[in-house]
This record gives structure tokens, sequence and C-alpha cells, in this order.
């Protein structure tokens, strides 16, 4: 019997594929080029049409097939490709999308063609592979049951710090993409947002000759990189634990309402600091809505 799932021009067709072409999203080595796979391999021999972000560095990939036409779409010539590579795939011809390294649309341009594919009824089917976000997290030694992929950073301080508050309370395992170059600055917001105790792991030139592996809490590996500056070469994944101690659900602000419309004041501010960790006098702010500190006669008794 034939074996279809081994077929790279067989894949299982979307009902509502309108052409009989594909569009292949095909994952490509992150470093080691035995890491293409032979599927990947044949789709991109194969397809009439590659899309690469640099053809330069993705024609590496495969023997020079005069037959073959490839084009550059990358995240300032995508917009200006899409219709053409639509009407490409609509007249009956593949496309295989490709990226320079791991897998397209993972922080790499793709998203807008293969929702334009899908609104022409296109079928999209990919080529799975490497990605360095799932490379670093297999190797991280941290919880992989549930993570959040935040990709880059703002690559200003104030803003990535901002972005690093919003993320310090989620419980979820957190991968960052980080220039290795920018690897001290944004340990050190690190440190200041989610704490220099955290446990990280840098995965580093992964697959490449200077692979890195290295978990540690967040001070000691930003000591450890700055004590060797090769560390700060290359390209890295930080993949860092996710919140042990959650910040409360609710906000002191939502509780202290709850508690204000059903409670006498001073037992609210009171039950507010014990469930919430905040002091006595921020307690009684919250509470009053005013800036109102509690004074002795109401601490304790109704003052109303
Ligand atoms: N689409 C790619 C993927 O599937 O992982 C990611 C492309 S993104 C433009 C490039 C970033 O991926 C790098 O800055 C780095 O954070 C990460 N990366 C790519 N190759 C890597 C490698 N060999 N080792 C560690 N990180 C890598």
């Amino acid at each position: 019997m034939e074996d279809r799932q081994a077929r790279p021009d067989h894949p299982e067709t979307s009902p509502q594929a309108a052409s009989a072409a594909t569009l292949w999203v095909v994952a490509t080595p992150l470093g080691h080029l035995e890491d293409l796979s032979p599927r990947a391999q044949s789709v991109l021999e194969n397809a009439p049409i590659v899309a690469a972000e640099d053809t330069r560095i993705s024609r590496r990939l495969v023997p020079n097939n005069k037959d073959q036409r490839w084009i550059s779409v990358n995240e300032h010539t995508e917009k200006g490709w899409i219709e053409r590579i639509i009407e490409s795939l609509l007249s009956g011809q593949d496309v295989a999308l490709v990226s320079d390294a791991g897998t397209p649309l993972i922080s790499d341009p793709g998203f807008r063609l293969v929702s334009a594919a899908h609104d022409h009824g296109i079928r999209v089917s990919p080529v799975p592979g490497p990605c360095a976000a799932i490379a670093a997290l297999s190797v991280a030694g941290l919880a992989s049951d549930r993570f959040h992929f935040e990709g880059f950073l703002p690559p200003k301080s104030g803003a990535r710090q901002a972005r690093l508050r919003q993320l310090a309370s989620l419980e979820s395992t957190l991968i960052f993409y980080v220039p290795a170059r920018d690897l001290l600055k944004a340990l050190k917001d690190m440190s200041e947002t989610l704490g220099p105790e955290r446990l990280i792991t840098l995965a580093r030139e992964l697959t490449k000759q200077f692979e890195t592996i290295r978990r540690d809490s967040v001070a000691a590996l930003s000591a450890w990189i700055e004590a060797d500056s090769d560390q700060c070469r290359g390209e890295a994944v930080l993949v860092v634990e996710g919140a042990s101690d959650p910040e409360p659900m609710i906000s002191p602000q939502v509780l202290a309402e709850a508690l204000r419309d059903s409670l006498p004041p001073s037992q609210a501010a009171r039950l507010l600091g014990r469930v919430s960790g905040l002091s006595r006098q921020q307690a009684w702010q919250w509470i009053h809505g005013d800036g109102a500190e509690p004074t002795d006669h109401t601490n304790g008794a109704e003052s109303k």
C-alpha cells in the first residue's frame, strides 16, 4: 500500500482547498545542516517556486535547479509579493516558504502570506522541523507543560522593563529570543523585574560548534556571562522559570471596592491587609480611596 504520509506531495487535503497547489511552510536548520529533514529537502527541490527570506542563505540547502524560481520574501517585501504568489498558487504552482533558519512565521515573515492563502482557500501544509524556541525549551530543564513564547523584547530598556513587568506574574515558563550581544542588558532588566533568583536557561548557538546550554539564577547567569565575553556572540534563547508566587488574581482596588461595600471600613481594611499583604496604612488608603490615614478611634471601631 502507498505510504501517503511519507510522500511530500500528498498532504491531507483541506476540505475547503480551492486549488490543486499547496503553500508549503518549510522548517530549515538552525545551524546544523543535517537537521534539514529528507521531506523538507524534497519539497524544496521540487517546488516550482521557493519564497525565501534571504535566497542566498536558503539556496545553500538544495542543489541548484534552473527550472525553479527563487524569490526574496522578507518583512519589507512580503506585502508586495502576496498577490503574485497567490496567483501562482491559484494557477496550480506549489510554493515553498522558508526563512533563514528554523520555522517560518516564528519571529519571522510569512504570516500575511499564510493568512492570504487561507483567504483564497489554498491548501497550506507544514513541513515541520527546527525551531529555536522549542529546541531551547526541550533542553532548558524548566517546566514545559505550559509556556509563553514572547519572541524578541523591545530594544529600549524602558519598554523592555515595562513588558517584563507585565510578564512577571505569569506562572508559565517564558521563552525569549535575544541576540547574544544583548544578553547582559536583557538579564539586567530581568533581574530588576522578575527578580535575581529566578531560574533561567541560556540556550546559545544551538546545534552549532559553540553551543552553550546553561541553567542558573538570573544573577548567577549574568555574572557568568560577564566573566566570559564569548557568551555575547551569536544567537541565543532565554528560557525563564514561571512565577512561583503569582500576583493575586484580584487587584487591591477591586478587592477594596468589594470589601467596602459589605464591611465597616476598619474591618474591611484589616481584611484587605491580611489577604493582599498590604501594610495597615496602605490597606486603609485603598478602602477610603482618599488617602486618609487611620486614627486611633477608627482602628477597630466604626466612626461613620
Ligand atoms: N524562525 C526562527 C525559529 O524558528 O526559531 C527564529 C527566527 S528569529 C529572526 C532569530 C532568533 O532565533 C535569534 O535571535 C535567536 O534568538 C533564535 N535563534 C535562531 N537560531 C538559533 C540558534 N542556533 N541558537 C539559539 N538561538 C537561535
